[in-house]
Parts: C-alpha cells; structure tokens; sequence
C-alpha cells in the first residue's frame, strides 16, 4: 500500500532507488498532531463521551489520516526529489 513499483507504467522509469527516508513521516507527524488531535480534544472535552468512544472514532481517524497522508506525501516527495535530480551524496563525488 505503501511502497512504489519497481519501474514506472508509462515511461519504464527505474524508482528501485527511491528513498525518500523519513521525510513523509515527519510532516504527517506535525499535520496530525496540528489538526487531528486537537480536534479529538475539543470533541471529547465538549461532548464529554465515554472514553471508548472518543478512542474508536478519533483512534480511527488519527489512524487513517495518518496512512493516506503518508501516502500522499511520501509520492510528492519523490516527485520532488525526481524533478530536481536528487540522490545521496557519496565519497566518490568529492574524489574527482
Ligand atoms: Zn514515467
């Protein structure tokens, strides 16, 4: 679900490299605890339900949100990494 293909449909482009570490993670990290939990808060603090209740429906959510946003943006990372020609930097680039 989460990993790319080996090579692109269309053009037959080679992403066995892609790595976009953990990048995604980080900003699905800030989103989440910007956004969600905040509203999970509010949503227990008004409504005052029973604690599996804010848990099922936010742990949901929270889980959810979580997945498709690394989905989302682990692609546009690469996207961005593939536009601009990025790669790890090696020992060798700096022996010429
Ligand atoms: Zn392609």
């Amino acid at each position: 679900m989460l990993g790319f293909n080996d090579f692109c449909a269309v053009c037959g482009a080679d992403f066995r490299d892609e790595d976009t570490g953990d990048g995604p993670a980080i900003f699905v990290i800030f989103i989440v605890g910007i956004f969600i939990v905040p509203m999970a808060l509010g949503f227990h603090m008004i409504l005052d339900p029973p604690f599996f209740v804010t848990f099922l429906i936010w742990g949901s959510v929270i889980i959810g949100a979580s997945l498709g946003l690394l989905r989302l943006l682990r692609g546009l990372m690469f996207n961005v990494a593939w536009q601009r020609h990025a790669r790890e930097v090696r020992l060798q680039d700096f022996e010429k």
